[in-house]
């Protein structure tokens, strides 16, 4: 689950990190004024809170003054109308497409002298199974642009044991940090690494960590993604979901126990497992096309899991045709097919289908789609399935 960079700080703030006084203002700015007094400032730094980076370069579709989703306001006036211009405005940036995003909160925190910018962030590497750090004086620009061209600006570290977090000390002049801010940094990681087990992040991303005008390290940005299986541990964690923020058709799926992934092409695809998933789409890329999504009815699908995924279907206007692989296991294909023929009379859906069923209860699954007069054949073999389905989307 992605968090808003407000709601990430909000978190961080538990433990004891330097991170700067704002509040948040969710589709209204509602005593915006009193509020302002109470936050150190002028100036105030005033930004759009959407999940996606690269706000500061972005561009709004009503231009405020094309100066972007981070922007610092030198007085009262000046705050409430840039938040005004934000608030219900669409903002583009490098990561969120073309057709952007629309800025339901705006957050509004006292300002900071920045005297020197660093990339931070805490991923799991999955190669070594370790938490890894990786730190770079490159900040507050894409890190992507940073380990294309300055690779060896980008330094990196594997955490074994979380309990024991230590910098080699050849950092600081890598960092060209004076020793006490290496020491600084030190404690700033190993609250960050706390942090992350405890709240069950599987991303931790601070982009800019820097150094003030006093010489302290405060977080200006922060990113955090928190891992979804660990989700029933965190309640206060399921509250801060901003269900705007995801797509109506994913969230359509999980609110269902499926798992939905839109995607450019034209061939739908339903399954029932991740690894089929990706066999599935493979197979579709062979012979020169692109699934149009991806939904994984998962592992104990049933009849009204396969209606709920035909209505996803239905609603995705870029599909041509259907591709339904189903392996049986523990669920039986002769269950699912009766699913997918009342799907299609209960929904009228007219899209051409392939249905390729294997294991447990194959033969009789394919009787029924063969007995079925809608627009739909029974395909046994995978290649023969997915070239069909190929035809079909032309
Ligand atoms: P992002 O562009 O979505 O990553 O948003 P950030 O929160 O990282 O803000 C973009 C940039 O705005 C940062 O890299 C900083 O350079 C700048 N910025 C953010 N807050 C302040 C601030 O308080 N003072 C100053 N001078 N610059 C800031
Ligand atoms: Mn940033």
């Amino acid at each position: 689950m992605n968090l808003h960079e407000y709601q990430a700080k909000q978190l961080l703030l538990d433990f004891n990190l330097p991170i700067l006084n704002g509040k948040v203002y969710i589709n209204n700015l509602e005593n915006i004024e009193e509020d302002l007094k109470k936050i150190k400032g002028p100036p105030w730094v005033v930004k759009s809170q959407i999940h996606a980076g690269g706000r500061g370069a972005g561009h709004f579709l009503k231009s405020v003054n094309n100066k972007g989703g981070v922007q610092i306001a030198k007085d009262i006036d000046k705050a409430i109308s840039l938040s005004h211009s934000m608030l219900s405005n669409t903002i583009i940036t490098k990561q969120t497409g073309p057709k952007g995003k629309k800025v339901n909160r705006v957050f509004i925190e006292e300002s900071c002298n920045i005297k020197k910018e660093f990339y931070l962030s805490l991923i799991i590497d999955r190669d070594s199974s370790q938490l890894m750090l990786m730190i770079s004086p490159e900040g507050g620009v894409d890190i992507e642009e940073v380990a294309e061209k300055h690779p060896e600006k980008i330094h990196t570290f594997l955490f074994s044991n979380l309990d024991q977090i230590f910098l080699d000390e050849k950092l600081h002049k890598k960092l060209e940090i004076n020793l006490s801010q290496f020491q600084e940094l030190q404690l700033i990681v190993k609250k960050l690494v706390l942090a992350f087990k405890s709240l069950d992040a599987s991303t931790i991303e601070i982009n800019p960590l820097v150094i003030n005008d006093k010489g302290n390290f405060v977080l200006l940005d922060a990113k955090m993604i928190i891992d979804d299986n660990a989700l029933f541990r965190h309640p206060e964690i399921i509250n801060l979901r901003d269900i705007s923020e995801e797509n109506p058709l994913e969230l359509q799926a999980s609110e269902n126990g499926m798992n939905y992934v839109k995607l450019n092409g034209s061939i739908g695809c339903m399954v029932n497992g991740a690894g089929l998933a990706m066999a599935t789409m493979d197979m579709i890329k062979l012979f020169g096309h692109e699934p149009a999504n991806f939904l994984d009815l998962g592992g104990t699908a049933n009849k009204e899991r396969a209606i709920q995924g035909f209505k996803i279907i239905q609603s995705d206007l870029s599909v041509k045709s259907v591709l339904i692989n189903i392996f049986g296991g523990i669920i039986q294909c002769d269950m699912i097919a009766n699913g997918i023929v009342d799907a299609i009379k209960e929904l009228n859906f007219k899209l051409p289908l392939v249905v390729r069923f294997q294991g447990t209860n194959a033969s009789q699954g394919r009787d029924i789609i063969n007995k079925f007069s809608g627009n739909i054949i029974s395909i046994d073999d995978f290649t023969d399935a997915a070239k069909k389905v190929s035809e079909l989307a032309k």
